[in-house]
């Protein structure tokens, strides 16, 4: 592309809306404009990367002998009636009637609609296994779109949905998904984790999540700095701190008027906040829930969800039901004469001596508690892992940072096929239900993604898998007509070798040219100028300093060498 035909939309100044680098520098090198909030349109600059990324999904995904189809985003609303997901989806989903008041929604995901169409394709386990996948664009009316497309209401989903006859063939499914996963981030020069994720009400290992650290992630991520443990925090296991060994002690009620935070209570008993267990209240589906947690631990509301039977609504209690539960203002909740639907404890509590809670009346507590004499419930890990706490896996020490989530990978069992019925026949003749995964990565967030991984005060520094353009040609005086013309050879041998290639032809200055070169980022740059007059030019690459004066036709080995480099094929 010559920069002179070109709609140029590059900007000096730092847009206000954008926080982030990627998001500033989308719009500054003019790969998108914004239309209205989390609603971006592409520019032929961005649109090149995001076919890029496509690409390299595509033919990873298609190596594991997944097959492309492509579903329309708008579903009609009976599939999503039959799922239940009509109801749960909540307002992150975009509605819509057609002229005979039929309901429609722009497609958030594509489970109900590959759960339908297998179960009208796939009869028999001769099919099996299968893997149907698509490149689309998904709506999502996100609470908080933001950061450029890292949130956006509109984006491009890779999504792919397996079909298996049994668990274990699933499992090799999710392998291979698994592994086409690292390929991919690891061609588009994404450093991602795979951690573990919370798979809901499915339980067990089933699902996994890629992530990048980020700053600006809005995930926490647990690692142990031992082993290679990662998980999500609503994932991540954790140990039980055992309390040192005491006697136990006669249970006292204490008068503590006006004591209810953990602060106010450590101050008033001059201990420390391990010697207490708060009991917070939550209203799940209108059913009260109790969860006990050391007094310096956070409850972990996804463990929660799942102690309960997973897919509730969970909201912590009113004032009002505080006061059903625990005939006490808020703040004095204790286990003891507690009128709630079910108490979890947490395996922490349960371990502790001589504890103080609140006393279910205003303005006391109990001290001396212990768990068994003085109450029981249900036990298990019902709070989030601290930084600096033990690895469940080896004992290491665990560390905590933030992450973006770019990709998802879930066994899925049979919870969309066995209420949609979708089955097929086994080698016995019998129907059965299909063993589905579900596998998503979102392009444009690893796009932004890439950029946030992948730039400096100048710009971005594209990987060369994904540039929109592989080499920007300058041509120091485009009115020098020496310079003009051995730019334009060098630019339509380029061409003729399928390199991209952008030309700055235009009757700009020098320096302003050079810094579009680098905002826009291609990964080499040759700079045509006073040299020429010996058959040299400049060859600079864009994440070094360095600059080399070779003769032209040292060009294109360099360019070859650089695709051999990055093991890409020319
Ligand atoms: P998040 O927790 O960030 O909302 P999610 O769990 O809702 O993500 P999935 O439903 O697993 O995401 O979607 C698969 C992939 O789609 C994600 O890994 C992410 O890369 C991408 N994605 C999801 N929501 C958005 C969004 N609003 N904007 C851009 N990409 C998104
Ligand atoms: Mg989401």
């Amino acid at each position: 592309m010559k920069m002179s035909n070109m709609l140029n939309l590059t900007m000096r100044e730092v847009p206000a809306e954008a926080e982030i680098a990627s998001h500033q520098l989308m719009l500054r090198a003019g790969l998108m404009r914004k239309m209205a909030s989390g609603v971006y349109n592409f520019m032929p600059l961005g649109l090149k990367v995001l076919k890029n990324i496509e690409e390299v999904v595509r033919e990873e995904m298609n190596r594991t002998g997944a097959q492309e189809f492509l579903a329309s985003a708008m579903l009609p609303a009976e599939l999503w009636q039959e799922s239940g997901r009509w109801y749960a989806y909540g307002p992150e989903m975009f509605r819509l009637k057609d002229r005979n008041e039929r309901d429609f929604c722009l497609g958030p995901t594509h489970e109900e609609v590959f759960t339908d169409l297998a179960r009208q394709e796939i009869k028999s386990y001769r099919q099996l296994p299968l893997n149907l996948y698509q490149i689309q664009t998904k709506y999502r009316d996100e609470r908080r779109p933001r950061f450029g497309v890292m949130r956006s209401r509109e984006f491009i989903m890779k999504d792919a949905y397996s079909f298996d006859k049994d668990e274990a063939s699933m499992d090799v499914s999710y392998n291979k998904m698994q592994e086409a996963y690292v390929k991919i981030f690891n061609r588009c020069g994404l450093d991602v984790k795979c951690v573990e994720a919370d798979s809901g009400a499915i339980g067990g290992s089933n699902s996994a999540e890629f992530m990048v650290k980020s700053e600006v992630g809005e995930d926490d991520v647990v690692f142990c700095t031992s082993c290679n443990y990662a998980a999500n925090m609503e994932k991540a296991v954790t140990t039980p701190e055992m309390a040192d060994k005491e006697e136990m002690q006669e249970l006292k009620k204490v008068e503590t008027p006006e004591v209810r935070t953990i602060e106010e209570l450590v101050a008033f008993f001059k201990t420390n906040a391990k010697k207490f267990a708060k009991t917070l209240i939550y209203s799940a589906d209108g059913k009260l829930v109790a969860v006990m947690v050391r007094g310096d631990r956070e409850v972990n509301e996804t463990k929660l969800v799942n102690a309960i039977g997973g897919a509730v609504e969970l909201q912590m209690a009113s004032p009002e039901q505080v006061m059903a539960a625990t005939s006490a203002q808020v703040g004095y909740a204790g286990p003891m004469g507690l009128k709630v639907d079910a108490l979890l404890v947490d395996n922490e509590v349960a371990n502790m001596h001589n504890f103080i809670v609140g006393a279910n009346e205003t303005g006391y507590h109990y001290s001396n508690v212990n768990y068994k004499r003085d109450f029981e419930g249900i036990i298990g890990d019902f709070r989030n892992i601290e930084e600096g706490e033990r690895c469940p896996n080896c004992g290491g020490t665990i560390t905590i940072s933030r992450g973006t989530e770019v990709g998802h990978i879930f066994k899925l069992g049979t919870k969309y096929s066995a209420p949609m019925g979708a089955n097929f026949i086994d080698e016995n003749g019998e129907p059965k239900p299909l063993e589905m995964g579900c596998y998503g990565i979102g392009i444009n967030r690893t796009m932004a993604s890439i950029i946030e991984q992948h730039h400096d005060e100048n710009g971005i520094i594209w990987p060369l898998s994904v540039a929109p353009y592989h080499v920007s040609i300058v041509v120091a005086v485009t009115k020098n007509e020496e310079q003009m013309k051995a730019a334009e050879e060098i630019y339509n041998k380029l061409k003729g070798m399928k390199i991209e290639v952008l030309l700055d032809d235009r009757d700009e200055r020098a320096g302003v040219k050079f810094k579009d070169a680098d905002l826009i980022g291609a990964p080499m740059r040759i700079t045509v100028g006073k040299k020429i007059t010996e058959g040299k030019v400049e060859f600079k690459l864009r994440n070094s300093e360095e600059v080399d004066v070779i003769d032209i036709e040292e060009v294109y080995n360099r360019i070859s060498e650089e695709f051999k480099r990055n093991n890409i094929e020319l």
